[in-house]
């Protein structure tokens, strides 16, 4: 079979690409493979499956009519296995093959696990797809101790949700603190706080030594010697870019699939966009940047490329965002988390009210802001970054109140 546009995925990357191809070419034959069996989902919809909030039926990103309205072939139960550039096609683990014109590669990121001795002997969850999240849920209703490997968003997410069930919940993470990829140790210690004073046990700065089954649970040996039994495991270590099926292919990988300003690959006709992609960061090398608001920019840069738009606006670079809200409070990240040599950064608020706030600024340009307890426009923040506004002129105006001088700024240059 042979489409015009293909695209494999079925999340946000590959649904913006599909819609900004649409907004070009409304007649161009394009189909859309997934490996999922349901209809797009957002993955960050998960811990509310995780803790009962959501139902799995109730979270479509999208529905038939979509697809139907758009001239969409939706696929799924489709794994794609191998992709040939040279023959402009792939093949699917059911042995069926698709050609293309041109192929946009969505296929997000998986969990990855840590290379801890017996952990592929004892059952462990991990959470990444819906699947994923129902079992989690289920395994919940029987379990009155967790342990909770990483403290990552997922894993603290995870962790919270548990705690919240009424279970016993231990998080070991191996950095000295939670979250360190997004917060200052400072930040970062306001909310383990909220998680200690919520029942939680945060064990900081161990590593998972080995684990073994304790019954229908776990017994987990920690660094320092110490064991804990639990009923359920749940790791949450990171995640790896989902594309072994490039092997054989030539496409130029290193920890993503690498891609140019267009997110175009190595291969003619071939783009990548999402959490698979290695896009150029935006204080330099190429990174991964594994957010949504990532994979739907990208996704959309894409679409419109492969849909030769000519007034394509080149990916500016990837700037980290996070909004993590926890026991109803808020944590916002935007930008470069830890300062390096020459940056101006201004620490404020009041650790026992749990209120924080850091702003970075680089020749009087912001380069990253984080807050507790302490809104902030968090879209603002990001596009002050990304134009590069200059604030040397109102610095002082800014640190006092981020948002409001903002916003102004923000209001006099939008376009
Ligand atoms: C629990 C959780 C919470 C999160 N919370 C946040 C948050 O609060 N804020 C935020 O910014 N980000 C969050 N994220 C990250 C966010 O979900 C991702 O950045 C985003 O989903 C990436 O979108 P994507 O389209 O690149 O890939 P994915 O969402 O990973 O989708 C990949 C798609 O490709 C399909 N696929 C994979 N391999 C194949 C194959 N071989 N053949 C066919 N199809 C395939 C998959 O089935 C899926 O449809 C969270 C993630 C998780 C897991």
């Amino acid at each position: 079979m042979h489409s015009k546009y293909l695209i494999v995925g079925s999340s946000h990357a590959a649904l913006e690409g599909a819609t900004a191809i649409r907004l070009i070419d409304s007649d161009g034959t394009l189909a859309m493979l997934t490996r999922d069996a349901r209809l797009p989902y957002s993955p960050t919809i998960l811990p509310y499956v995780v803790s009962g909030r959501s139902r799995p039926d109730k979270v479509k990103l999208r529905d038939e009519s979509y697809f139907r309205a758009n001239a969409i072939d939706f696929v799924s139960d489709a794994t794609v296995a191998s992709l040939d550039p040279a023959q402009q096609s792939l093949c699917l683990v059911s042995g069926e093959t698709r050609r293309y014109d041109k192929l946009l590669i969505a296929t997000g990121a998986a969990p990855a696990l840590p290379p801890v001795p017996g952990l592929r002997e004892v059952p462990y969850h991990v959470l990444r797809s819906m699947n994923d999240a129902v079992g989690l849920h289920e395994a919940m209703q029987h379990a009155k101790s967790a342990l909770v490997l990483g403290a990552g968003l997922i894993g603290m997410h995870a962790a919270e949700n548990m705690a919240e069930a009424r279970i016993g919940v231990c998080v070991v993470e191996m950095q000295r603190h939670a979250l360190s990829g997004y917060f200052e140790p400072r930040a970062s210690t306001i909310i383990e706080r909220t998680f200690t004073r919520n029942g939680i046990r945060m064990l900081m700065g161990r590593t998972l030594q080995r684990v073994e089954r304790a019954g229908e649970g776990c017994r987990a040996t920690l660094s320092d010697g110490s064991t804990i039994e639990a009923d359920l495991l749940l790791v949450c270590t990171g995640v790896k870019p989902n594309m072994d099926f490039l092997a054989g292919s030539g496409i130029e990988t290193e920890a993503g699939i690498l891609v140019d300003d267009r997110m175009r690959t190595s291969a003619p006709n071939v783009w990548a966009a999402g959490d698979v992609a290695q896009a150029r960061g935006f204080w330099g090398d190429k990174v991964l940047n594994g957010i949504l608001p990532n994979a739907v920019e990208q996704g959309r840069i894409a679409g419109l490329d492969m849909a030769d738009d000519a007034g394509l606006q080149p990916f500016p670079g990837a700037v980290p965002l996070n909004t993590y809200s926890f026991f109803g409070q808020q944590a916002i990240s935007v930008g470069r988390a830890h300062a390096d040599d020459g940056v101006d950064v201004k620490e404020s608020g009041d650790d026992d009210k749990g209120v924080y706030r850091r702003i970075a600024l680089k020749d009087g340009k912001l380069i990253g802001i984080a807050t507790i307890n302490d809104f902030i426009d968090a879209g603002v923040m990001w596009q002050l970054i990304l134009r590069g506004t200059d604030l040397s002129a109102v610095r002082d105006k800014f640190i006092a109140d981020p948002m409001l001088t903002g916003r102004q700024l923000m209001s006099q240059t939008w376009r």
